[in-house]
């Protein structure tokens, strides 16, 4: 066996065993030159009628690179000690081990999933699904030009958040808007258009982190606002805030601590005599609305989400809040507010920074059109998912378990029963729904075998593992996807 590292030999401290040592060396060495005379040229390789099928494929430019990266990675492997196996550096080896590396380098990624993890709004998995309309809109702009800030009218320059004006004015009249690449972008512009230098007094049990990304400190050091902590963990009061109002301070920020919630003997201010209390010192409150519905969610009994229209009435200044949560819209951060406060954020050379794109701003419009109308629970596929009944989905859930039994899964295994699904993404913290959940019962602790294959197969299904049992819930299974649930389940639960 060669030595790791053979320089660290050959650099070693003298000592007497070095005339033993170095003849060691010299052993070692000799065999990694054996080895590497092994290795056909690069040339060698390409020419070789053997190898025409991967020239064929990538093109000679990308299967020269990708071959020479191929006979870098093993010399490399060699030079580290590692043995070369039989036929390592054949044409046949050297054309697999390259054909590997041009289908990793342009495999698509992400790639798309079935989600059966009953998590609505899953972060992970790319939170909101864009409804046909929005999607049909998205393909077709892609394709060609378009009014994106160009006035038909005059042949001059347009604005990209004109598209948005009717829409808006319709859903918030009187309020001013603006809209970027995501609600940490809205909030970073609202702290450094509005109090950048000065402070902004919050609460310290709302220095919440948000999906392990989103830290309200890190948000203020880049707005160059300063952070001005008021209360305890979980405990701040209104008189907290007042006391600490100086001067110079710029603004109050309450932020919805959507995903958490520190349960016990808590306290947080209630909106409303934040906001009599801000007015009284005369600073403007921003509230981070983090999910934005827009929907009242009341009815399906999600009760913690407000819609943002109630924040604004309630007399937020600005309120900030998510398209891509449940909103159901594409990844977007919105700032609706006073008029000449939104001004002034749009004013901020930020607001260019984080500008929305065309294929954004076709879909969000779509978006919010459905709830202009008033058809969102038919259109916007977050809030479809959401108002499923249990009773819906169990029906489902029946239907696929008798498919995947006449394909073949043992049907001993699989059943139906009552769970909870999750809204997700930040919002409601208790944010749980009713559902009806497909439960394939473990054999010998082989559930988690199990989920791995159906994660690791094609298309990949994600589900999850509870208590010694493989769980899918259909709430977040598009219901053209239920014939691929029980494709994959007759799969991995095939009957020998
Ligand atoms: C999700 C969330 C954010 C971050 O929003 P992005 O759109 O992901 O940037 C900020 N604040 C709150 C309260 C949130 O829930």
């Amino acid at each position: 066996m060669a030595p790791k590292n053979v320089s660290g030999y050959i650099y070693g401290p003298e000592t007497r065993e070095a005339n033993t040592e170095n003849s060691e060396i010299r052993d070692i060495v000799g065999q990694i030159q054996n080895l590497l005379r092994k290795f056909p040229s690069l040339d060698a390789v390409l020419e070789d009628p053997g190898f025409k099928p991967v020239v064929e494929r990538f093109g000679r430019e990308l299967a020269t690179r990708l071959l020479r990266r191929e006979l870098g990675r093993l010399r490399q492997s060699v030079l580290d000690g590692a043995d070369l196996p039989e036929g390592a550096v054949s044409i046949a080896a050297l054309a697999a081990g390259t054909v590997g590396a041009g289908e990793a380098l342009l495999a698509p990624s992400p790639v798309t999933v079935v989600n059966a993890g009953g998590v609505v709004v899953h972060t992970n998995l790319g939170r909101s699904l864009l409804g046909d309309r929005a999607a049909d809109r998205v393909a077709e702009a892609a394709r060609g030009y378009m009014t994106l800030e160009y006035d038909l009218e005059t042949g001059g320059r347009g604005s990209r958040m004109a598209h948005f004006d009717r829409l808006m004015d319709d859903l918030f009249p009187g309020y001013g808007f603006l809209i970027v690449n995501n609600n940490a972008a809205a909030i970073l512009i609202a702290l450094k258009a509005l109090a950048g230098g000065r402070e902004v007094v919050v609460s310290r049990g709302e220095l919440v982190e948000i999906g392990g990304s989103f830290r309200v400190p890190d948000i203020f050091s880049a707005s160059g606002a300063l952070l001005r902590e008021v209360g305890t963990t979980n405990r701040t009061r209104v008189e907290d805030f007042t006391a600490a109002t100086t001067e110079n301070t710029a603004a109050w920020l309450k932020v919805h601590t959507s995903n958490f919630r520190i349960v016990g003997f808590t306290e947080e201010p209630a909106l409303a005599g934040m906001v009599t209390a801000s007015r009284e010192k005369g600073v403007p409150l921003i509230v981070d609305w983090g999910s934005g519905d827009l929907a009242d969610l009341g009815g399906l009994g999600i009760r913690d989400e407000m819609p943002v229209q109630k924040i604004l009435e309630a007399g937020a200044d600005v309120v900030t809040f998510s398209g891509d949560k449940l909103l159901g819209g594409p990844q977007a951060g919105f700032a609706v507010g006073k008029p000449d406060l939104i001004a002034k954020m749009r004013k901020d050379p930020l607001s260019r920074v984080c500008r929305l794109d065309r294929l954004k701003i076709c879909a969000l419009r779509e978006t919010l059109a459905s709830y202009v109308m008033g058809t969102e629970f038919e259109d916007v596929p977050t809030l479809k998912m959401l108002a499923l009944t249990p009773q819906e989905i169990k029906t489902r859930t029946e239907a696929v378990i008798g498919e995947a039994t006449s394909r073949g899964a043992d049907a001993t295994r699989m059943s139906t029963r009552p769970g909870v699904s999750r809204t997700g993404g930040g919002s409601s913290p208790t944010g749980e729904r009713p559902t009806t959940l497909l439960a394939v019962a473990g054999r010998n602790g082989d559930e988690g075998r199990l989920e791995a294959k159906l994660r690791k197969g094609s298309p990949a299904v994600i589900a999850r593992v509870q208590d010694g049992d493989l769980l899918l819930d259909l709430r977040t299974v598009l219901p053209d996807q239920d014939k691929i649930i029980s494709r994959r389940l007759a799969e991995i639960l095939k009957q020998p």
